[in-house]
């Protein structure tokens, strides 16, 4: 049986995109090789971070966990979980009558049957074209008031093909007029499948009540950011 490096796992709702609300087991698995300037999950790679026990969890235990959650559906995240062959953990979850979605930058080939993919595409590791096509969802991190016009050339607006499309702040900028109002425009100019998004977990700080959650470390590992 395959084992999982798990940097934590814990019962929550979704914070953000199609699926917002919903109660969710989160699966956060270990690495990520990207390395994002305002990664706000950190903790899954940076060096002054890297916690003294990551557990190793076979696929049983970790579906074990999301049934007795009593969560509508398990989200697979990191860290990048591409980085791993999900294909036994996916089908585990499936058997046991939960749904599977995955948080991906799409740099890497996803494995397993998956029932959502959300897609947020990062400049330090381009989306593959497969995972492109693929994705169910897509979430772009607006860094800076030219964010969106940069995504939407690299991707082509096309290739959005109808699926919801999020513009969400990075989070040290989520109080940052300039870049919310080059959401608020974006949507408004160019409309669908554009959504202007949130991360709404953060404001509820719903996360960090279950115990499972570790403490959060500053975004991309950097002090000056905050949190
Ligand atoms: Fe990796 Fe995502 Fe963090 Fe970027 S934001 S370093 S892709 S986990």
């Amino acid at each position: 049986m395959k084992h999982y490096p798990i940097h934590e796992t814990f019962h929550s709702w979704q914070g953000e995109g199609a699926h917002l609300g919903r109660s969710s087991f989160f699966i956060r698995l270990y690495g990520c090789p990207i390395h994002c300037p305002w990664c706000d999950s950190a903790g899954t790679w940076h060096p002054d971070y890297i916690p003294t026990n990551i557990d190793k969890l076979d696929t049983d235990e970790l579906v074990k966990r999301a049934v007795a959650s009593k969560a509508e559906i398990v989200i697979i995240t990191g860290g990048e979980p591409a980085i791993h062959d999900l294909h036994e953990l996916v089908s585990g979850l499936r058997d046991a009558g939960l749904p599977s979605h995955l948080e991906t930058s799409g740099a890497f080939q996803i494995s397993g049957d998956l029932d959502w993919i959300t897609l947020s595409p990062k400049w330090q590791a381009l989306p593959l074209q497969e995972n492109i096509e693929r994705a169910s969802e897509f979430k772009i991190i607006v860094e800076d008031r030219d964010s969106i016009d940069k995504w939407i050339q690299q991707i082509g607006f096309e290739n959005l093909r109808g699926r919801p499309t999020w513009l969400q702040p990075e989070w040290s900028q989520s109080s940052n007029p300039e870049v919310l109002h080059s959401i608020t425009e974006a949507v408004k100019k160019r409309g669908a499948p554009l959504r202007a998004g949130f991360q709404a977990h953060k404001f509820y700080k719903a996360d960090l009540e279950d115990p499972g959650h570790r403490k959060p470390v500053p975004l991309g590992g950097r002090e000056e950011l905050g949190e």
